[in-house]
Formats: structure tokens, C-alpha cells, sequence
């Protein structure tokens, strides 16, 4: 039999969040059922579910940064077992024979990968997401949670640790490197701790200094106002690397002018408007112009074993979701750079539909 499990879900773009029985399938042999404890809210579930990346399929059940525990097994799951601690990020499945597979980097499978929500399964099906009490997802997309890790505090590192932790550790942070984090938000704070934990000397950069305290106890040793132009300014040539995390537009040219000779730019933030750059800026310095999606599977698991081990995890609000406006709050305060760092949801508040 299908489970059918509570989830808020969006009936339309832009519509009010709207509790339902959402339907699960069957375990298939590789299947684990996963009783979902805490959701991260991830900017990209705001981008998709307000069409902002283009029209998204409705109903729309989002949720990517999913933590809890598994419930029950299919027949020929190996890797879990029922009580295990699991995550499950932004994939669902992948073909697994392709070279980007083959290479760990399941996100970039030509069948293509299939995402967590708003995407058609193999088999057609539309995926639903993490805002939900229950997901059934293949072993092979499920992480084990280090015992070290809250599930709440785990939640948002599915996403905003590995999309932040991959490109630091492709770049070279590391002891001796001038490391700025560009937008100290879901995945910029988690940038900040993670370039720290890896040695880096790490400058949070934020629209004004109202962050700056916190990020010096994530780890920053200096923070910029990217509002104060003298200190844009004085800050010219500063950096071996900068992940810019902003989820808005920024201007290439005045962060490409941060980076030393053979710096990298790396961005994250994904909006819908084209970044514009002047050649002279990149080319002057041979710098890096570059973005980074996701990580793949051992990746993230790397990724989690690494915070394990370095006492880190998400700056957490936790979200009761027993009023489904309140998530809706919840992204509106998204929006708005409000949060402190990564809103939560707690899932068995979420009312039956
Ligand atoms: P978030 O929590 O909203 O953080 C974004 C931060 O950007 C804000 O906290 C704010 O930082 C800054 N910001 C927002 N609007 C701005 C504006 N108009 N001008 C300048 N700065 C602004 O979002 P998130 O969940 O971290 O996601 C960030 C972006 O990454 C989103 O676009 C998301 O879709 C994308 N993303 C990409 C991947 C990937 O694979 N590449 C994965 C996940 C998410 P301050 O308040 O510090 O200024
Ligand atoms: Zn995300």
C-alpha cells in the first residue's frame, strides 16, 4: 500500500502553503521510508516555488535539507537499516552509469539526475520534497548522520554544507588563504564555519556590519560592509578565493577587483538576472570566474563526516508548522535576510491534511 504522509504544499506560485496527505510509493527492493524529523528552508525552495527560475510544477511539496530517521527497508537495502540517522539533499536518483556518476557527481547525470522535488522521476512521477512528515527515497541518496550531529542542526547541511563545502575544497581553502564568504545566509554562514574549520583566514561579507558579531563567532576574522565603499575599496587584491552565496545580482567587476592575481570567484547564489563582467577586469590578474552546484553523494557524505569531526553544523530557527502560514512567514523573512541563519521545519508539527 502507498503511505500517505501530512506535507504542506503549494497549489499554485505565490499561493499560501496548504496542509494535504501527500502519497508516497510503494518501497521498492532499494527503497528506505524515512520519517522526517527537521526540513531546512533553502532560498532555492523560495526561487522555485514563486517561479522564479521559470514555472515550476504544481502542487508543489518543496524541501531539500531533509533529516531523520528511517522507518522501514526494501527488500534488498543494504547501507540502512530502520533507527539509522539519515539525510537525503537535493537528489533523488541518477542513472549511475555515466561518466559525471561514475565521477561522483551524480547532479550532473546526462539522463539526467532527478531532483528532490519539483522533478519527474524515472518513472514519471513528479518528486515531492522534504516539508513533509515522510519520504521514501533509494539507499543511494540517503546520508548517514554522524551521531555527533542534531538532526535539526544537521538538517540544512544536505544542502547549504555541501554546496558551500565543495567549491571551498575545490579552490584550495585552507591555512594561508585569504577566503571571503560574499551574503551571511542559509549557505554563506555555513561557508563562513566550514573555509574557517579548513584553516582558511575568512572575511565575512555582508550588506551592513549588523551580522559582523556573529560571523566572527563563526569563525570570520575580519568582516566587510559591502555598503561602505572606503572598505571595498581598502580591500582591493585581498583574496586567494570568494564564494559569493548572494541570491540577488551582484557586480562581477567590483568583487573580481577584490581577488589577488589568480584569485577565484566562485558563485553559488543563484539569481535569475545575467551577471555582467568586463573583460579587462577578469583578464588583468588572470582571475577565475566560475559557479559550483550541489556536490555529489560521497561528497556530501564527506561533508558531513568533515562538520562531525570539526564541531560543526547549521545556525538554526526552528519553524512550528502547525499554522502553515507561519512557513510561508518564514519565507517572507527569507526574503528578507531576517533569519539567524537557516529557518528549520519542525516537522511533526505539520497539521494532517
Ligand atoms: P539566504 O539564506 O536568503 O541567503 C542569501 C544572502 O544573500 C542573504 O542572507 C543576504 O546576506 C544576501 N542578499 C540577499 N539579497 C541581497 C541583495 N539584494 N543584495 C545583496 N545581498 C543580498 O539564501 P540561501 O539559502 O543561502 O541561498 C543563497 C542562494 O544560493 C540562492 O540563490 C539559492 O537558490 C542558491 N543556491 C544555490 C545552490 C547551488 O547548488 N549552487 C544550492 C543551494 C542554494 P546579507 O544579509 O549578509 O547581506
Ligand atoms: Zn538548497
Amino acid at each position: 500500500m502507498p503511505t500517505t504522509t501530512p506535507a504542506l504544499s503549494l497549489p499554485s506560485a505565490g499561493a499560501p502553503f496548504e496542509a494535504i496527505a501527500l502519497e508516497r510509493r510503494d518501497l521498492r527492493d532499494d527503497d528506505i521510508l524515512i520519517d522526517i524529523a527537521y526540513a531546512g528552508i533553502c532560498h532555492s525552495d523560495i526561487h522555485t516555488g514563486r517561479d522564479e527560475w521559470g514555472p515550476a510544477h504544481y502542487p508543489l511539496t518543496p524541501g531539500h535539507e531533509i533529516a531523520g530517521t528511517v522507518a522501514a527497508v526494501g527488500s534488498a537495502v543494504t547501507r540502512h537499516k530502520v533507527g539509522d540517522r539519515v539525510g537525503v539533499g537535493c537528489l533523488v536518483d541518477s542513472c549511475g552509469g555515466c561518466e559525471p556518476c561514475k565521477d561522483g557527481q551524480e547532479m550532473f547525470c546526462t539522463k539526467p539526475s532527478v531532483g528532490t522535488y519539483n522533478s519527474q522521476g524515472y518513472d514519471g512521477e513528479w518528486t515531492a520534497g522534504g516539508y513533509a512528515r515522510q519520504v521514501v527515497v533509494s539507499e543511494r541518496f540517503a546520508l548517514s548522520i554522524p551521531d555527533e550531529l542534531g538532526l535539526d542542526v544537521a538538517a540544512p547541511l544536505l544542502c547549504a554544507g555541501i554546496t558551500t563545502y565543495s567549491p571551498l575544497k575545490r579552490w584550495g581553502a585552507g591555512p594561508g588563504k585569504q577566503v571571503a564568504v560574499v551574503g551571511v545566509g542559509g549557505l554563506g554562514h555555513m561557508g563562513v564555519k566550514i573555509a574557517a574549520a579548513m584553516g582558511a583566514d575568512v572575511t565575512s561579507m555582508s550588506r551592513s556590519d549588523a551580522k559582523a558579531q556573529e560571523a566572527a563567532e563563526m569563525g570570520a576574522s575580519h568582516h566587510i560592509a559591502t555598503s561602505d565603499a572606503a572598505a571595498m575599496k581598502a580591500a582591493r587584491r585581498s583574496f586567494d578565493l570568494i564564494l559569493n552565496t548572494v541570491s540577488a545580482d551582484l557586480p562581477m567587476d567590483d568583487y573580481l577587483r577584490l581577488l589577488k592575481p589568480n584569485g577565484v570567484l566562485c558563485n553559488v547564489g543563484l539569481p535569475m538576472q545575467p551577471y555582467s563582467v568586463f573583460p579587462f577586469g577578469l583578464i588583468g590578474g588572470n582571475k577565475v570566474l566560475t559557479g559550483s552546484q550541489i556536490g555529489g553523494i560521497a561528497e556530501t557524505q564527506e561533508m558531513l563526516d568533515f562538520c562531525a569531526r570539526h564541531g560543526l553544523a547549521a545556525t538554526i530557527e526552528l519553524v512550528d508548522a502547525s499554522d502553515p502560514a507561519d512557513v510561508d512567514a518564514a519565507w517572507d523573512r527569507v526574503t528578507a535576510g531576517d533569519v539567524r541563519y537557516r529557518c528549520v521545519i519542525d516537522t511533526a508539527t505539520i497539521p494532517e491534511g
